[in-house]
């Protein structure tokens, strides 16, 4: 399984000089095996991916499967701006959660009525339209994908995909449900549907999770639904997953920021006595897995 970043930042696209090194594009991730696309949300990001399967199919059409984990704007916003799904030749299935395509179809009509946006959603000829997951997940060739609610304000799905041995989970954005960086003891409710997410994810290959903020940021951001590097760390050391990929990098964050965070997490997984990896989502970066062994190629972006 081969994964690629295309999007890396949360909330709103941030390029500055200071973010060259992670990247300004928000959510969008391309994972391949064989000749199966997925791609995992619509930011900003999805435009370059665009441009690099225009360049690799030409004039052949290709079939993909987009899975969009919920419709905030940082996380649908790239799809206008998708030249593949322009062309009848091209095949794109849209899927999101069980139970929310309607509101999903309606979010991504929203924002493509004329006040926004010159061609309208229904027009986009390489779209088959918005589909749901079953709730007990769905095979997509060799991939298998599963679900899970997580804590974010209007609701957001975590994937976990599997495929020839290896294992992904993408927790975009998601909330601790209960935090190592704050006093406050977590409720029975807030450890049970911790010990879930922790079974959901647990053995995973690599676990890209919301990392958006650092322990003195987030005391003052609970309830925007983000994580924070200590309890990220927590959460991927007790799930036993082989690589933490910290994601959702806040828009005022700097590369140097992100660094700085990256080596605190790189601490704390040594203080838990875990082998646990850590590294920060980077915009081009392609991660191959081979069971444990995660490869990394800091890739070109194809010329748009
Ligand atoms: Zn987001
Ligand atoms: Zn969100």
């Amino acid at each position: 399984m081969s994964l690629r970043f295309w999007g890396v930042r949360g909330s709103i696209p941030s390029p500055s000089p200071e973010t060259t090194r992670y990247g300004g594009n928000t959510s969008c991730i391309e994972v391949r095996f064989g000749d199966q696309i997925l791609i995992l949300d619509c930011g900003s990001g999805l435009r370059a991916l665009g441009a690099s399967l225009n360049a690799e199919f030409k004039t052949r059409g290709f079939n993909a499967t987009i899975l969009i984990s919920h419709t905030h704007w940082d996380h649908i916003q790239g799809l206008p701006f998708f030249a593949p799904a322009y062309a009848d030749r091209n095949h794109l299935r849209i899927f999101s959660q069980a139970g929310s395509r309607t509101r999903v179809q309606k979010a991504l009509n929203n924002q493509m009525e004329p006040m926004h946006f010159p061609v309208r959603f229904g027009e986009l000829a390489g779209v088959a339209g918005v589909d749901e997951l079953p709730k007990e997940g769905k095979q997509f060739g060799a991939f298998s994908v599963r679900t899970m609610n997580l804590n974010h304000p209007g609701g957001c799905a975590g994937f976990r995909l599997e495929a020839n041995g290896t294992s992904v989970a993408y927790l975009p954005d998601h909330e601790p449900y209960r935090s190592c960086t704050l006093s406050k003891k977590a409720t029975a409710d807030e450890q049970s549907a911790q010990a879930r997410l922790v079974k959901f994810v647990r053995g995973c290959d690599v676990l890209i999770l919301d990392t958006q903020y650092d322990e003195l940021e987030y005391p003052t951001r609970i309830g925007w639904g983000h994580g924070c590097i200590a309890d990220s760390v927590a959460t991927a050391v007790a799930a036993d997953v082989g690589e933490l990929v910290c994601f959702h990098h806040d828009p005022s964050h700097s590369d140097a920021k992100i660094n700085e965070m990256l080596l605190r997490g790189r601490q704390l997984a040594r203080e838990a006595g875990s082998r646990l990896h850590v590294r920060a989502a980077r915009e081009a970066e392609q991660l191959i897995l081979v069971g444990r062994r995660v490869a990394a190629n800091g890739l070109r972006i194809a010329a748009a």
